[in-house]
C-alpha cells in the first residue's frame, strides 16, 4: 500500500460535494459488506451514530464463513506487544472501554501467562517484550486459579486485560444492529461497487483479496473443549520454546485451546498434529483436561497484511477495514469509532489510515 497520503480523495470530495458537503455530521446512506466482528461493529456503531445503515453477508447463516467464529476472543492489548506494534495495545485499549460499555457479557479478569519451571526463562523473555503486568508467585497464582495451584511458581498477571465468548458476542451485537435500524441480509454475495448516494464499509476479510494486494492468510487452528473437572476464569497463556498455546474459558465448561499459527490460507480441517501439540500443552497445564471432551475442532483462516497491523483504506466511495490478523475482536470497536469520525469530521489516524490518491 506504499504512496498512499492522507487527504480525502477527489472522488469522496465529488461525492460530498453533491451530498451537503464533506466534514459536517450528516445522515449518510452506508453499506457495510462483510458480518464478521470488523463488520459487526461497524454497522452498529455507524447505526447508532445516526448513519441509515445495510448489512451484507454472502453467508446464509450468521457467521458461517466468517473467520471470527474461530477466535478465542481474548482482548489481550499488552500480552499481544509481545510481537505487534504499540498501536495494537492503544487502540485494544480503547477497544476494551467499548465492549465494556456495549456487551454485558464482557470478562475483565485479566490474563495469566505461566510456564513450567524447565521454561521459566520464556516468562522472563515475555516479561522483557510486554508491560501492564505483575509478576507473581505460586500463592498468587493459586489465589487467582485455584484448580492451578501448586502447579506453577512463577508467572504474569495483566489485571486489565478481558475476553469475550465470541459467537455469544457477535450473536448479541446482531441483535443489536437490528434493533438500531440497521437492515440485515444474509445470504448476499457483494459485487456491485457503491451507489451514487451511498459509502461502501468493506469489511469482507479475506474476501477483499483481489482489491487489497498485499492481503494474506494466516491459518489458526483450535479446539474447544468441555470439563466440569476445571474450571478457569481467565485466559491463560502457557509458554513453551515450540509450543506456546492459551486457553480461554467460555463459560458452561467449555474452554478454547488454541491456537496454530501458520502461513497459509487452508481452510481444511485440524491437522492431527496441530491437534496432538494443542491437547498436549493443555494436558500439561493441567491433567484434568486429559478427560475432557472434545467438542469442536477447527481452522479459520485470518486476514493480514504485511506488517500485521490492520488498515481503514479510503478509496473514493469505498472505505475498506481489513487485516486485523490475530486482533479482530482486540480492534475492530476502536476502528469502528475511527471510521465514524472520518466520516464526521475527515479525522485521519495516520497509525491504520491509508487514502489513496485519485
Ligand atoms: C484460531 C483463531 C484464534 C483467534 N483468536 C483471537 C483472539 O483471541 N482475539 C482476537 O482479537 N482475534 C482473534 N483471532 C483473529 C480474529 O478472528 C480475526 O481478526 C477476525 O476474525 C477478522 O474478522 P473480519 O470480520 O475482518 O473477517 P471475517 O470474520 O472473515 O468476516 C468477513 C465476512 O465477510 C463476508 N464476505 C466475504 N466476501 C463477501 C462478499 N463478496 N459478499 C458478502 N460478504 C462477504 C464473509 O462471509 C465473512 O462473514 C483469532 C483467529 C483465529 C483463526
Amino acid at each position: 500500500m506504499g504512496g498512499w497520503r492522507a487527504v480525502p480523495t477527489r472522488a469522496a470530495r465529488a461525492w460530498h460535494a453533491e451530498t451537503d458537503g464533506f466534514w459536517c455530521m450528516q445522515t449518510r446512506n452506508l453499506t457495510v459488506v462483510g458480518a464478521g466482528i470488523t463488520g459487526l461493529w461497524q454497522a452498529l456503531t455507524l447505526a447508532r451514530k445516526g448513519h441509515r445503515v445495510r448489512l451484507l453477508d454472502r453467508s446464509q447463516e450468521p457467521f458461517g464463513t466468517a473467520a471470527s467464529a474461530y477466535a478465542g476472543a481474548m482482548l489481550g492489548p499488552f500480552c499481544e506487544t509481545e510481537v505487534y506494534a504499540p498501536v495494537i495495545r492503544d487502540l485494544g485499549l480503547t477497544s476494551i472501554g467499548l465492549w465494556r460499555q456495549t456487551f454485558p457479557g464482557t470478562v475483565v479478569a485479566g490474563t495469566l501467562v505461566i510456564a513450567s519451571a524447565r521454561d521459566r526463562s520464556e516468562v522472563d523473555h515475555f516479561a522483557r517484550l510486554t508491560e501492564g503486568y505483575e509478576r507473581i508467585g505460586g500463592d498468587a497464582i493459586a489465589r487467582l486459579e485455584p484448580d492451578l495451584a501448586g502447579r506453577f511458581s512463577t508467572g504474569l498477571f495483566y489485571a486489565q486485560e478481558a475476553h469475550v465468548a465470541p459467537l455469544a458476542a457477535m450473536q448479541f451485537l446482531l441483535e443489536e444492529i437490528k434493533r438500531a435500524g440497521v437492515n440485515v441480509a444474509f445470504g448476499t454475495e457483494w459485487r456491485d461497487g457503491a451507489a451514487k448516494d451511498e459509502m461502501v464499509i468493506d469489511c469482507r476479510g479475506l474476501g477483499a483479496r483481489a482489491e487489497l494486494a498485499d492481503l494474506r492468510g494466516v491459518r489458526g487452528e483450535r479446539l474447544i473443549v468441555r470439563t466440569r473437572e476445571i474450571g478457569l476464569h481467565r485466559p491463560v497463556r502457557v509458554l513453551h520454546p515450540r509450543h506456546s498455546i492459551y486457553v480461554v474459558p467460555w463459560g458452561d465448561g467449555r474452554h478454547m485451546i488454541g491456537a496454530t499459527v501458520i502461513e497459509s490460507d487452508d481452510m481444511s480441517p485440524i491437522t492431527v498434529r496441530s491437534a496432538l501439540e494443542l491437547l498436549g500443552m493443555a494436558y500439561a497445564l493441567h491433567p484434568a483436561f486429559g478427560e475432557a471432551q472434545i467438542v469442536d475442532a477447527g481452522a479459520g483462516v485470518r486476514p493480514a497484511f504485511a506488517d500485521n497491523v490492520p488498515k481503514v483504506a479510503v478509496r473514493g466511495q469505498t472505505i475498506h477495514v481489513n487485516g486485523l490478523y490475530r486482533h479482530g475482536f482486540l480492534l475492530a470497536p476502536a476502528l469502528a469509532e475511527l471510521v465514524a469520525a472520518y466520516l464526521e469530521t475527515g479525522a485521519i489516524d495516520n497509525r491504520v489510515f491509508v487514502v489513496e490518491p485519485s
